[in-house]
């Protein structure tokens, strides 16, 4: 897993993927940039 950040507003958000797209500013799934690789299961 991994923790993505919104560059355009700060939202992290969880996940193996890169999120489709910012629930919170709706900005494009490009405005996310990983932040963190957690190991935890
Ligand atoms: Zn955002």
């Amino acid at each position: 897993m991994a923790v993505w950040k919104c560059k355009a507003c700060g939202e992290t958000k969880e996940g193996r993927c890169r999120p489709g797209k910012c629930a919170k500013c709706d900005a494009p799934k490009e405005s996310f940039e990983k932040v963190e690789e957690t190991t935890a299961k």
